[in-house]
């Protein structure tokens, strides 16, 4: 029956990392009605995409977890509240500092992903814990840090509007930021000047002013190929360079070496694209880079972020209005999350876990000695669970079994633990193999904050009663703390004390607080309580004094095509799910419209192979197989073949292997050679 509803609750959309405020009718705690937000400071000003205005009904499924579950020899058996804590805090007590890892969640709250560092740094003694930015943006974090000092969205969403050129490379921001692609859109239609490079034939291409379709894995190539231009033909923003750069004459000597034919075989795009590309994003200024996960998910995904760190400096687009480096984050909060100290080396704020000072001050704070060592990547967790060096987990959020790659080796090593705790809001593919798992409220149901991918703190709301006896993150990590002896430093009685004790910590959330986020979101840095917020970084100089150019190298991928697997695969999202499908996969009108995987590839492809549009196919790689039916489809390149990992029925990260990045450990995902054969 439709209902009319009873109450409101303004909150952000738990989706992607646009952060749309969402105005949710709710009537006898349900969802009865979406729209889309307007009130100042909304990063989306009424706009959603159709998982915000439909997607939200995943929180009242019957699938929910409602009680906490042990698992034992015949299946899960529900437990309350009390047994499931007794029996985690047993366990835990056993396997502190070293053998313990978290996986914190990008899904979570900032409060939640605090607290969650804190319980692994305080309770656990150990650093061991990341969270899925590993897996999308960790190459961001890095190579911004490097060049400017600041591993974070430059400008703001709504500047994009006014750039005179957007550059996107490795984003398919119509599907994955729908938001963010009206804003680029908004740009075309003032006359500004778009270029897009991507492999695949995406939707922007088709208002593209240039499209450089290059080969997978070649970003390095490209993007030194457009400075080359820009250096040669004297585009470059001198006395920007001069002022407030350094490297400069040792990159540009770099490039002397570099011939443009060579770039042309290398990416197989037209040398006149690639000048057309480059002198378009040079003088049509500002000028603004838009990029995701085709950039960073590569062995060599901190090199791709420096030459498009070089690109910028070089033009002088960086540190201006409408003009920047824009990384779109992937879920709702895995800005927040880093924000946060989530991470195995880095503290709330950035702050390194092995600076004596930045120790002090925070052991003073929570009254405790701090584990100095640097912790393990997700990664590198799963490999030390294969040696012994890790016995116990505590997952909140997270499901690798389906996210990570090579997930047939992540499910044998996650066999093999000693105790194993999941915290989710369904009974994830991860969370089935669980000892114990712990029903959570989604963020529907609690209080807190997400940090959207422009550095945008948003308040999230509670719309919704939690079904059975779940309850938030925040308040079972505090739990778990309090019985493990820690009842001091985990007794908040809201998720607005953990806000204070951020702010107190964290100087680029020194000046965030409820109060002033219930008149308007606040962008950070934002350092004290009456600091307006940074809509764009790096306006009076760049974070680590000067940016830093760096001289680059195009290094190949490590996985290429031979006889035996033939293809390339490149993986990623579309608009209709999200992630692993763990929300999406729940909502019967998003599930309508897209309910399975696809093979996309090219028709050219598809005939030598003698498979017809909607065949059945196997692709296999050296690390599994998986089936699904094929997409005859023009989007693909020769020799490319692209899928999602949003379906459990086809696991496609069984293909996908673990090539770490050296400097950012982010696996290789977007290059994966594979074979296909019609079943
Ligand atoms: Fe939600 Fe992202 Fe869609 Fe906005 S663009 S409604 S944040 S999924």
């Amino acid at each position: 029956k439709w209902l009319k509803p009873e109450r409101t609750v303004t909150t952000t959309c738990p989706f992607c990392g646009v952060g749309c405020q969402i105005d949710v009718g709710v009537s006898e705690n349900r969802i009865v009605r979406v729209r889309g937000n307007r009130s100042p400071g909304s990063p989306n000003n009424g706009q959603l995409c159709v998982k915000g205005r439909f997607g939200l009904t995943f929180a009242e499924s019957p699938e929910r977890l409602k009680t906490p579950l042990v698992r034992t020899d015949d299946g899960f058996k529900p437990v309350s509240w009390d047994e499931a804590f007794k029996i985690i805090t047993e366990a835990l007590h056993k396997h502190r500092e070293r053998s313990f890892g978290m996986l914190a969640s990008a899904r979570c709250t900032n409060e939640e992903n605090y607290l969650a560092q804190k319980f692994t740094r305080l309770v656990m003694k150990s650093n061991n814990i990341d969270h899925c930015a590993r897996l999308c943006h960790a190459p961001t974090v890095a190579g911004l840090r490097k060049a400017f000092g600041s591993g974070a969205m430059t400008n703001s969403i709504a500047e994009l509007a006014y750039s005179g050129c957007i550059f996107v490379i490795g984003s398919n921001t119509t599907e994955q930021h729908p938001v963010i692609a009206l804003k680029i859109k908004e740009a075309k239609r003032r006359g500004g000047k778009i270029i897009v490079a991507d492999p695949r034939k995406i939707e922007l291409t088709a208002i593209a002013d240039v499209w450089l379709r290059h080969n997978p894995g070649t970003d390095v190539a490209l993007i030194l190929g457009m400075c080359k231009v820009i250096v040669d033909e004297g585009l470059i923003d001198k006395s920007f360079i001069e002022e407030r750069c350094e490297g400069f004459e040792d990159f540009a000597s770099s490039l002397e070496k570099l011939s443009l034919e060579e770039v042309e075989t290398l990416t197989g795009v037209d040398i006149d694209d690639l000048k057309s590309a480059a002198r378009m994003y040079a003088t049509r200024r500002p000028s603004s880079i838009v990029y995701a996960m085709g950039i960073t998910q590569h062995a060599n995904g901190t090199e791709n972020v420096l030459a498009l760190a070089n690109l910028s400096m070089l033009t002088g687009n960086i540190g201006k209005p409408s003009a920047g480096i824009n990384p779109l984050r992937g879920q709702n909060n895995v800005q927040g999350s880093c924000d946060m100290g989530a991470l195995p080396d880095l503290l709330p704020g950035y702050k390194s876990i092995k600076d004596p000072e930045v120790r002090r001050l925070f052991e003073k704070a929570w009254g405790c000695r701090l584990p100095e060592e640097p912790g393990l990547t997700v990664t590198e967790m799963f490999h030390a669970i294969d040696d012994g060096r890790i016995r116990a987990m505590y997952i909140i959020g997270e499901n690798p079994v389906l996210s990570d790659p090579d997930a047939g080796q992540v499910v044998e090593s996650l066999k093999k633990l000693e105790f194993l705790v999941v915290q989710d809001i369904f009974l994830s593919e991860t969370a089935r193999l669980a000892h114990v798992v712990l029903p959570a409220a989604s963020a529907l149901e609690k209080e807190g904050t997400f940090t959207n991918t422009e550095r945008k703190v948003l308040r999230v709301r509670k719309a919704l009663e939690p079904p059975g006896d779940a309850l938030p993150d925040w308040e079972i990590i505090c739990k778990i703390a309090r019985r493990m002896g820690y009842g001091e430093q985990f007794s908040y009685k809201d998720p607005e004390e953990v806000m204070k004790e951020i702010a107190s910590l964290t100087k680029i959330y020194g000046g965030i607080s409820y109060d002033r986020l219930e008149k308007q979101p606040l962008q950070w840095p934002c350092p004290e309580p009456d600091h307006p917020g940074t809509p764009y970084l790096h306006g009076d100089g760049f974070m680590r004094g000067k940016g830093k150019f760096h001289v680059l190298q195009f290094r190949p991928s490590p996985e290429r095509p031979d006889r035996e697997y033939p293809y390339i695969l490149t993986t990623g999202r579309i608009l209709f799910h999200y992630h692993t499908g763990t929300m999406t996969r729940k909502v019967p009108d998003l599930n309508y419209l897209r309910p399975e995987e696809w093979v996309e590839m090219n028709l050219l492809d598809a005939q030598e192979l003698g498979v017809t549009d909607g065949s059945w196919v196997e692709v296999s790689s050296r690390r599994g197989r998986v089936r699904a039916k094929a997409k005859v489809t023009e989007r693909s390149p020769r020799g490319v073949v692209f899928m999602t990992f949003h379906f459990s029925e086809t696991p496609t990260n069984n293909l996908t292997g673990a090539l770490l990045d050296p400097v950012a450990r982010i696996p290789e995902l977007k290059v994966c050679p594979v074979k296909i054969q019609p079943i």
